[in-house]
């Protein structure tokens, strides 16, 4: 028996690679008729057990129990859903303050997903090369926001170079998936790190700028020094709707932990009199932007509370 991880999936072909060489694997006919709702059985990032055929493929014999996988639907109808990837070590949000900015309300979103996915998340704060200096004042107040919830931020700049070292140690070893809104710089960074993709990153933006619904495959990219990264363009669409309101307190872990110190257990944070994330607010411990995210998530909608 061989064992690989899964690191493209077309369908019906499977690319695993088993200790550095790539096989082309089918999936057994039995997993087929399992009854699991998911357009793909077999999701790139997943560890496989393989026998090798006769004519030179191999046969997916067995998947391991994954650690974690992040999804989307089929189609915005459906309920069918794709995993994108599975066994993530984390996902690396790229964003930007200027051109395009990205909305802040978009991040904390995207945050609250990836926590309900109980995957490590970190910010990178990409092109400070153009922020003047009222942009890179609120670059350090974004920065200093996210960090207070616990997230790793890294102030970057592809275009001179800045705090590259830093991306690097970070991907360093792990499987991560980048995501972020259309123009941030994902693909120019995937182009700074994996040499040798160029044809490859160059195809994805191609597809970006026609604007065509084809299909794309998520693919796993090996780094030179070990690990991997995965652009998932699909991982845009994975939202809060599926999440319990009253869950979603736990998915802001700076709320959650002043949460902690609210007069009521079950305080929303929205109303209550004793409210120790109001109150952080109020004192500028909580930003303002994390708050207001966290009750338009809540309550679908501005203006049903008041931080004065
Ligand atoms: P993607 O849509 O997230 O993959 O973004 P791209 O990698 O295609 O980058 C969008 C544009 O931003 C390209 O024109 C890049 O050259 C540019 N870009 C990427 N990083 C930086 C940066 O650090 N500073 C500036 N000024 N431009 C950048
Ligand atoms: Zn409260």
């Amino acid at each position: 028996m061989n064992k690989g991880i899964v690191v493209k999936t077309t369908g019906s072909r499977h690319t695993v690679n088993s200790g550095g060489t790539l096989i082309s694997c089918r999936l057994k006919g039995s997993f087929r008729i399992r009854g699991i709702r998911n357009t793909n059985p077999v999701a790139v990032g997943d560890e496989v057990y393989f026998e090798k055929t006769d004519d030179g493929l191999g046969m997916i014999t067995r998947i391991q129990d994954r650690k974690n996988y992040i999804i989307r639907r089929a189609t915005n109808l459906s309920r069918e859903t794709q995993i994108l990837a599975s066994n993530l070590d984390q996902v690396a949000l790229m964003i930007t303050l200027e051109a395009p900015e990205t909305p802040l309300e978009f991040v904390d979103r995207f945050l609250v997903s990836v926590e309900a996915y109980h995957i490590p998340a970190v910010v990178l704060i990409n092109k400070t090369d153009l922020y003047g200096s009222q942009k890179q004042a609120w670059c350090k107040e974004v920065k200093a926001m996210y960090e207070f919830a616990r997230y790793r931020v890294i102030e970057m700049s592809l275009t001179w170079g800045t705090n590259i070292a830093s991306v690097r140690e970070i991907l360093s070893g792990k499987f991560t998936a980048i995501a972020g809104n259309s123009g941030v710089g994902k693909t120019s960074l995937i182009n700074l790190i994996c040499p040798g993709l160029q044809l490859k990153t160059a195809a994805v933006s191609s597809y970006h700028l026609t604007g065509k619904h084809t299909t794309t495959y998520p693919e796993m990219f090996p780094l030179p020094g070990g690990g991997f990264i995965i652009d998932t363009p699909g991982i845009r669409g994975f939202g809060v709707t599926d999440i319990e309101k009253n869950e979603i307190g736990l998915y802001f872990p700076d709320i959650f932990r002043l949460s902690n110190d609210c007069h009521f257990y079950n305080c929303t944070h929205i109303h209550e009199p004793g409210c120790a994330v109001m109150e952080a607010c109020r004192q500028g411990i909580l930003h303002l932007s994390r708050y207001r995210s966290y009750a338009k998530i809540l309550t679908g909608s501005e203006g049903r509370y008041r931080i004065d």
